[in-house]
């Protein structure tokens, strides 16, 4: 059971950011608190409330509006604190590259959740097999992150990568920005849940942009493997000038899994998580294709 001394509702990121440094023992910022509650742990101290810091919003990214004559659409700017739920119903995350958030965002759990459940906290509790961080991934999504010293943009990829050296604790991620996609990426989501309300056992997203030779642009995510969300950059070469048919992306799921090796857990085998991660690359790679 949780067993606070204090509990923060800063109106502001940087109070926040404020509070969380100045308060004594050991302390999380909390969002919708889908993770930290059912947690109870009761090595927590404090919690820094950000329901009321103003990171509630779905906008276009300032002077995103891509460079004229390339095709691209703006980015989008992406409050921390946005429930998942907004992002299942927005219509400007439905736009971008066929909707691939969008469908990540829709398949988060139940409509309970996802009301609560934020944007922030699920980029954060990747430990989970959280369904945002690949969708988010294939965009190139970047955090903005906040401490005491000011703002600084992490691309999402190295932050899982190295997230120790690049997130300490108490700096809060304020936004999550998806740039400018070009003209003609699509992208698709996929998972595989025991039903399928349930948390992933492993998911995936493919991005891809179809030039006249062939795959022009290849982006493919998974998250479920037991370590952090990340791109797999050896099915991205494989797919680079490939024609976008079936045998393609069978071939890509073959790749796919073998170039993971996920871990075992009480949900699903290694074994079983690896095998599927290629049937969800393949299925996402053909739905992005036929976007
Ligand atoms: C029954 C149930 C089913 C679920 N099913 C799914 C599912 O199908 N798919 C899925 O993806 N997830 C699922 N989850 C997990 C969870 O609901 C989501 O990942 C959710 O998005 C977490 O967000 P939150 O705001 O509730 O996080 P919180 O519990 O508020 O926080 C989670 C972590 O993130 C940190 N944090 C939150 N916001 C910030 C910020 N702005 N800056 C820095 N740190 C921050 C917190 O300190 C904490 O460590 C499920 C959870 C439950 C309880």
């Amino acid at each position: 059971m949780l067993d606070l001394s204090a509990l923060l509702r800063p109106t502001s990121p940087e109070e926040a950011v404020r509070l969380f440094a100045e308060t004594r023992g050991n302390g999380l910022y909390v969002s919708g608190g889908t993770v930290i509650v059912p947690s109870g742990s009761s090595r927590l101290d404090f919690l820094v409330d950000l329901s009321a810091a103003g990171l509630d919003y779905v906008r276009p990214a300032a002077g995103g509006s891509g460079e004229e004559g390339s095709g691209a659409g703006p980015g989008l700017a992406l409050g921390a604190g946005t429930c998942i739920c907004d992002l299942a119903r927005s219509q400007q995350v439905a736009d971008v590259a066929g909707g691939v958030l969008h469908e990540a965002a829709a398949a988060v759990a139940t409509h309970t959740v996802r009301n609560r459940a934020s944007l922030g906290g699920n980029v954060i509790a990747s430990h989970y097999p959280t369904d945002l961080p690949p969708a988010l991934l294939v965009l190139d999504a970047e955090l903005i992150a906040m401490n005491l010293e000011g703002t600084h943009e992490i691309s999402l990829e190295e932050f899982y990568a190295n997230r120790r050296a690049l997130h300490r604790k108490g700096d809060l991620v304020v936004e999550v920005r998806v740039p400018p996609v070009s003209r003609g990426l699509t992208a698709a989501f996929e998972k595989l849940g025991r039903i399928k309300l349930d948390i992933a056992i492993v998911n995936a997203a493919a991005a891809l942009r179809v030039e006249e030779g062939g795959i022009a642009d290849a982006r493919v995510a998974v998250n479920g493997t037991g370590r952090p969300p990340s791109r797999l950059r050896e099915v991205e070469a494989f797919l680079s000038g490939k024609p976008t048919v079936r045998e393609t992306f069978e071939e890509a799921g073959r790749v796919a899994s073998a170039s993971v090796d996920p871990r075992s857990n009480h949900r699903a085998s290694g074994a079983y998580r690896k095998k599927m991660i290629g049937v969800l690359v393949r299925r996402a790679l053909a739905r992005a294709a036929e976007k």
